[in-house]
C-alpha cells in the first residue's frame, strides 16, 4: 500500500465525518469495488470482451433465447473468474460499516455476490445476480451452486430438474428491464438518505448511474471513491480519486474507531 498523502488523510476525515453525521448512508457500487479481487470490468476495452463480442447478438434476452449454447460460452470465462472470486478490503468496509448500523443499503451494479459474501446484510443487486438460476418453462429458481462446477468443469449447460428446460442466471441481459423490486427498493433508498457513498463506480452504466442524482435532489451529500473521474464529481462534497480497496477500509476505520 502507497502512503497516503496528508491531502488524502485529510478527505477520509471528511469523509468519515459526513458518515458520522448522517443518520441514514447508502453505498452505491459498481464494477470498480470488484476489480481488486481479481474481476476485471467488462466493459473495459481492455478486456475487450464487447469489442470481441455484440453484446446484443449473446448477452441479450432474444439471443439466450435464441441461442444458450452461446450465450453460456461467452459467459464461461466471466462465470469462472466470479466463482473462484473473494471479496477484498473494500467490500468488507462496507460491510462492517453496515453491521456497526453506519450504512443502511448497499445498492450495487455488480451481479458476482461478492458483497454478500462479505458479510454484508442488505444488499441491492439491480442488474441481478449470478448467484441463483431460473427455469425458462416452469420459472423453478435454483441456487447456481448446484450447477456451477459442472459448467465450470465440463461446460455442461444448468437445466432444471423438474422439466427439463435451460435455466438462465438471474442476471439482467441487455434488452431486459431492469427487476422492478430492486430498482424500487434502490430509488427509495436514495431519496430517504443523508450521504451517499458511490464506492467504484465510474456512473457510466444508466439508469443505475442516475440514482445518486435522485439522492442529491433530496439534499443528499455525496462522497465518491472511484480511480477515475465520474461526471458527479463537481457536485461531490468529497471525491476521492484512488483504489478503493485502499480507501474504504481507512474510512471505515476512521468511522468506527476515529
Ligand atoms: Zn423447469
Amino acid at each position: 500500500m502507497s502512503r497516503a498523502s496528508p491531502e488524502i488523510i485529510h478527505t477520509i476525515a471528511l469523509a468519515a465525518d459526513l458518515i458520522k453525521k448522517s443518520h441514514r448512508t447508502v453505498s452505491l457500487t459498481g464494477a470498480g469495488i470488484s476489480t481488486p479481487s481479481g474481476i476485471p470490468d467488462f466493459r473495459s476495452p481492455q478486456v475487450g470482451l464487447w469489442t470481441r463480442y455484440e453484446p446484443m447478438e449473446v448477452a441479450s434476452l432474444t439471443a439466450f433465447r435464441h441461442n444458450p449454447e452461446q450465450f453460456y460460452n461467452w459467459l464461461h470465462p466471466m462465470a469462472i473468474q466470479m466463482h473462484t472470486a473473494q471479496p477484498n478490503p473494500a467490500h468488507q468496509a462496507l460491510a462492517r460499516l453496515q453491521n456497526r448500523g453506519f450504512l443502511s443499503v448497499i445498492i450495487t451494479q455488480n451481479i458476482d455476490g461478492l458483497h454478500a459474501r462479505a458479510g454484508a446484510t442488505d444488499v441491492v443487486e439491480v442488474h441481478g445476480t449470478l448467484d441463483t438460476m431460473t427455469c425458462t418453462n416452469c420459472y423453478q429458481q435454483y441456487p447456481s451452486s448446484l450447477f456451477i462446477e459442472d459448467y465450470i468443469d465440463h461446460c455442461i449447460i444448468p437445466t432444471c430438474q423438474k422439466c427439463g428446460s435451460i435455466l438462465k442466471p438471474d442476471v439482467i441481459l441487455y434488452d431486459e428491464q431492469l427487476p422492478r423490486k430492486s430498482w424500487l427498493k434502490a430509488e427509495e433508498a436514495c431519496k430517504h438518505c443523508e450521504v451517499i457513498l458511490v464506492a467504484g463506480s465510474s456512473l457510466e452504466v444508466m439508469p443505475a448511474a442516475k440514482l445518486p442524482i435522485e439522492a442529491l435532489k433530496n439534499g443528499a451529500r455525496l462522497i465518491i471513491v472511484n480511480n477515475s473521474e465520474t461526471y458527479l464529481d463537481c457536485r461531490a462534497e468529497v471525491v476521492i480519486h484512488a483504489d478503493v480497496a485502499e480507501i474504504l477500509p481507512q474510512i471505515a476505520d476512521e468511522v468506527l474507531n476515529g
